[in-house]
């Protein structure tokens, strides 16, 4: 089985686990799934949602090795990556996984500012899971620059890590948690070189981006669905967002930090059409960013996680589409310096460029 037609497949269905650990269980972005490598891809699958028992596939422990299998049969070997910094704490004591946690093969990520101005309101992302692991206990609110720059620092020495992805919730102020980002990422770029991507919502001051020029590298900038009816339903803050003002936040932002090196996720499996998808990804790419195009990942948990994830046989032929319009405009993954582009767990567009 080809690589990249495996990795739709354990993004779409996910795997169950028997000797593994699970991944965490919920927080901003994919959650609740383990990180496998596997051929020259790394894929972010799901291992704790209830459509997971009816998947074909099965990780497991063999002979002090991991495998895949589907439906029984032997698909391929499955590494996990080392995270040796995740067993340390840092010097006001705490766990460093609670500041940080390896994503992918080798990125450091975490969410400086756990809490989101929109979560105990109807306006909340269904599909987000922001506040659940700060409850849990697994997360701490805010996380100092200090604090994540000597996780970086360690993470880089230990485990070789070689970027960063910082995202936040959306604060109350006009900077949009725009502000912690940037003395954040100073503070990692201080301790440590590493290229740097920050997320953030488009704040109304355009100018406001200019303030993470000096530390970091790459941006993104989420519209999540380009069909407006879904993005009301599932996302009712971003719907208030005139698209426009993205428009003009990605364009400022490809000014400032360079093609490829802004991108927006684009959540499949939440009600729109291939058309929404395609015709938002090549409007995304002709601006020079990159459509970060994922299945929509219900954690358990959050308001959708009774949904199911969009077949494979959807995704892979959005990834062939959307590939092609990449091809065309030379927006590439390869290019990029940092962030989820470069990982690439959470995404199978890179596979099929
Ligand atoms: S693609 Fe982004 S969210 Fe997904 S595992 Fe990588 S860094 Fe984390």
């Amino acid at each position: 089985m080809e690589t990249k037609n495996l990795k739709v497949d354990l993004l779409c269905l996910g795997a169950k686990v028997s000797g593994v650990e699970k991944g965490r269980k919920a927080g901003a972005g994919p959650a609740a799934g383990g990180m496998c490598i596997f051929g020259n891809t790394v894929a972010n699958v799901p291992t704790q949602s209830w459509f997971v028992v009816q998947s074909p596939y099965h990780i497991e422990a063999e002979n002090g090795r991991y495998i895949i299998r589907r439906n029984g049969e032997r698909i391929a070997d499955v590494r996990f990556p080392a995270a040796r910094f995740q067993e340390l704490m840092t010097k006001d004591g705490i766990p460093y996984p609670k500041i940080a946690l390896l994503h992918g093969k080798n990125c450091l990520a975490t969410t400086t500012i756990q809490t989101c101005v929109y979560w105990n309101t109807p306006k909340r992302c269904k599909f987000c899971a922001i506040e659940l692991s700060l409850r849990s206990g697994a997360t701490i609110a805010k996380k100092k620059p200090e604090q994540l720059a000597e996780v970086a620092l360690a993470a880089k020495e230990l485990d070789r890590v070689t970027h960063v992805t910082l995202t936040t919730g959306t604060t109350s102020t006009p900077d949009k948690g725009i502000n912690h980002l940037a003395e954040t990422a100073s503070a990692i770029k201080e301790a440590t070189g590493l290229p740097i991507h920050a997320q953030f919502e488009p704040p109304k001051e355009l100018s406001m981006i200019d303030l993470l020029y000096d530390s970091v590298d790459t941006v993104g900038i989420h519209m999540e669905s380009f069909d407006r009816t879904v993005l009301k339903e599932v996302a009712p803050c971003k719907a208030e967002i005139p698209l426009q003002q993205y428009v003009e936040a990605w364009k400022r932002s490809v000014n400032i930090f360079g093609e490829s090196q802004v991108s927006s996720y684009v959540i499949a499996g939440m009600g729109e059409r291939d058309e929404s998808i395609i015709e938002g990804g090549k409007m995304l790419a002709e601006l020079g960013v990159y459509p970060f195009i994922v299945p929509l990942r219900p954690i358990p948990g959050s308001d959708m996680e009774n949904e199911k994830p969009p077949g494979p046989d959807r995704m892979r032929h959005l990834y062939e589409a959307v590939a092609e319009i990449l091809h065309d405009t030379g927006v590439s993954w390869r290019k990029c310096k940092a962030g989820c582009v470069r990982c690439r767990a959470c995404s199978a567009l890179s596979d099929f460029e």
